[in-house]
């Protein structure tokens, strides 16, 4: 997790993930699963700063970014395994009392049920203090891989969009009713084409306005974006979102790309 950037000896940055970089109690299978999650948070990254797709400053806080959001997931993740491990092995005195009231009371009530604690799964981390993330967004959360439309009415998925955007964020349009046009002649006009994926998201097949639209019409892309009514969406390589707005800005837009990839 921390980051070695010792460039006064000349040393290059050195990022540890998995248990090299936090050991957690083994409840709730954390370890492997976090560990793997570190390697997703760091891929893209690395291979962002190798294909010089960001620049200059944006580099180092792309890189940093890794220590920052990965560190909270980690202290998140020993925080919850240290709260099974103290259930099942309570010690005397208020954690025994509490731990064993529980576990009496469960056999007849539901609410003392979702307290036994052994074991809370793995779950992708939200990240509260990444310089990756819009300040409106503020918590940056794992995007689900939901279901869409593609123009000529079969299924995709989130995970297809980003595969297709080979680890460029994936800009998300939603289309309003009447300004349509003008935004997409806002987005040709742009160099958001250069520094992201874009894609446009229509309501219903008949809005399908350019070649790149899939059609969103149960609103789950736009739920698992987190907006009741997006207006744009911008979309990390490893699925988390960076940015949300239900007002459409292109200059909004560029300013959340910055961390992501340079103009
Ligand atoms: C009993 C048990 C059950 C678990 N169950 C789960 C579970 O259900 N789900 C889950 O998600 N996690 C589980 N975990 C945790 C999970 O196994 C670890 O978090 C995960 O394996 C860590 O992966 P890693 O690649 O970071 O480290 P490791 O798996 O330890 O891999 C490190 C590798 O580096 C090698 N190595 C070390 N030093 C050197 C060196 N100097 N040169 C070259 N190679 C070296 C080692 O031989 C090893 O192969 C469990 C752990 C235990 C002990």
């Amino acid at each position: 997790m921390r980051e070695q950037n010792d460039r006064s000896s000349g040393q290059e940055p050195h990022f540890f993930m998995g248990d090299s970089a936090k050991v957690v109690s083994p409840f709730g299978a954390r370890g492997g699963n976090t560990g793997i999650s570190d390697a997703d948070n760091l891929a893209w990254k690395l291979a962002a700063v190798v294909k010089g797709q960001v620049k200059g400053k944006a580099q180092k806080v792309l890189l940093q970014s890794y220590h920052a959001e990965r560190h909270e997931a980690a202290a998140t993740n020993v925080q919850v395994t240290q709260r099974t491990a103290r259930f099942l092995r309570a010690k005397d005195g208020i954690e025994r009392t509490f731990r064993d009231a529980t576990l009496h009371l469960a056999k007849k009530h539901a609410f003392a049920r979702s307290l036994v604690n052994t074991g809370r799964m793995a779950v992708a981390n939200p990240y509260a203090h990444s310089p990756l993330t819009s300040p409106e967004l503020a918590i940056s959360h794992s995007v689900q891989n939901v279901e869409f439309e593609w123009g000529d009415g079969s299924r995709g998925q989130l995970n297809d969009l980003l595969k297709w955007a080979q680890g460029r964020a994936l800009l998300l349009v939603w289309l309003g009713e009447k300004n349509a046009k003008a935004q997409l002649a806002e987005l040709q006009a742009s160099d958001l084409a250069r520094r992201a994926r874009i894609v446009c998201v229509a309501r219903q097949a008949q809005q399908v306005r350019a070649i790149e639209s899939v059609v969103d019409a149960s609103s789950a892309l736009a739920k698992a974006c987190h907006m009741a009514s997006p207006a744009w969406s911008v979309i990390r390589p490893d699925s988390y979102l960076a940015a949300s707005s239900s007002q459409w800005s292109v200059a909004a837009i560029g300013q959340a790309l910055v961390p992501l990839a340079s103009a």
